[in-house]
């Protein structure tokens, strides 16, 4: 019987588990709340209790492991940074979890974990280097060369969310000013408009809407400039044969049109062609992409 690939994605809000068998398909998936609020003890009982439920729909219970996470684990200290489950930042989660599990297993960012479940099975499938562009609460970015993620000697690969558009920009929680994720994530998004219109809306309320008046129209055409320089930058740098994009924000279908000339003014090239996608794989993504990256790891080691 071959191994079986378990994938956990940790979320802000919720953790999720799949069993794949080789092919990638889903045998078994569960979803439960982190609950963050109840501190990184609570959460790291969780994550056991989403493996060992995993664990239990696995006959042999031979697996690999590959958990997704926000933020990244720095090469220097061993430490979680910049994650969005904010009690876990500054703590070596990768030992955490190992003394928790007591099974080797590989963690990675979860816009990593997205790219490479797209390249894979989703809309990247075809292309040889895919970039996947997170537009959710915040912006984030994967990299896959031929069925590889690169994540380079500071594990800084598709941070693209924090390069810098605006230096007189909005303030960054980062602590730049103007980043890419202050204009075209969610967060940036409800804060442009509520600071201009002063109304308190979610951006994918706002971006759903059938009509705007002139006002919120004026901010939609900034949100569109912005996210055709901040792709137009990725082009110009990478060249990619495919933009993949996931998130809340990627079910908006002027990104693919509109937007999308945008995005083509900024590419240094007279005839730009490169195609920007929507996910295949939706919320799944992320949680599919952590159980390949266990599987790959374990199959070269
Ligand atoms: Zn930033």
């Amino acid at each position: 019987m071959n191994k079986l690939n378990i994938g956990i994605d940790l979320g802000g809000t919720k953790i999720e588990s799949v069993v794949l068998d080789e092919d990638s398909n889903i045998l078994f998936r569960q979803r439960i709340f982190t609950e963050s609020q109840k501190g990184p003890e609570h959460v790291l009982n969780q994550i056991h209790d989403i493996y060992l439920q995993a664990l239990d729909s696995i006959e042999n219970k031979e697996h690999s492991l590959g958990i997704g996470t926000p933020g990244s684990i720095s090469k220097s200290t061993g430490l979680l940074r910049n994650s969005t489950i904010s009690c876990q930042n500054g703590l070596p989660l990768q030992d955490l979890i190992k003394n928790k599990l007591n099974h080797s297993f590989v963690i990675e960012n979860d816009a990593n974990c997205f790219a490479l479940a797209e390249s894979f099975t989703g809309a990247g499938k075809n292309y040889d280097l895919v970039f996947g562009v997170i537009m959710g609460t915040g912006c984030g970015g994967g990299f896959i060369h031929n069925g590889e993620l690169r994540t380079g000697p500071q594990r800084l690969a598709g941070e693209w969310g924090h390069s810098v558009i605006n230096p007189n920009g909005p303030k960054c929680f980062c602590g730049k000013n103007g980043c890419v994720s202050t204009y075209i994530s969610g967060t940036g998004l409800e804060e442009m408009i509520y600071k201009n219109l002063k109304i308190k809306v979610s951006a994918e309320k706002f971006l759903s809407q059938a009509t705007y008046n002139e006002d919120e129209a004026d901010i939609l055409n900034i949100f569109y400039e912005y996210y055709g320089l901040s792709l137009a930058n990725i082009i110009n740098t990478i060249d990619p044969d495919v933009i993949v994009l996931g998130g809340g924000l990627s079910n908006h279908q002027n990104l693919y049109t509109k937007a999308l000339q945008m995005v083509y003014k900024n590419i240094f090239c007279e005839e730009p062609n490169t195609p920007i996608l929507k996910n295949i794989l939706g919320d799944s993504a992320g949680v599919i992409g952590a159980a390949i990256i266990g599987k790959n790891a374990t199959s070269t080691l």
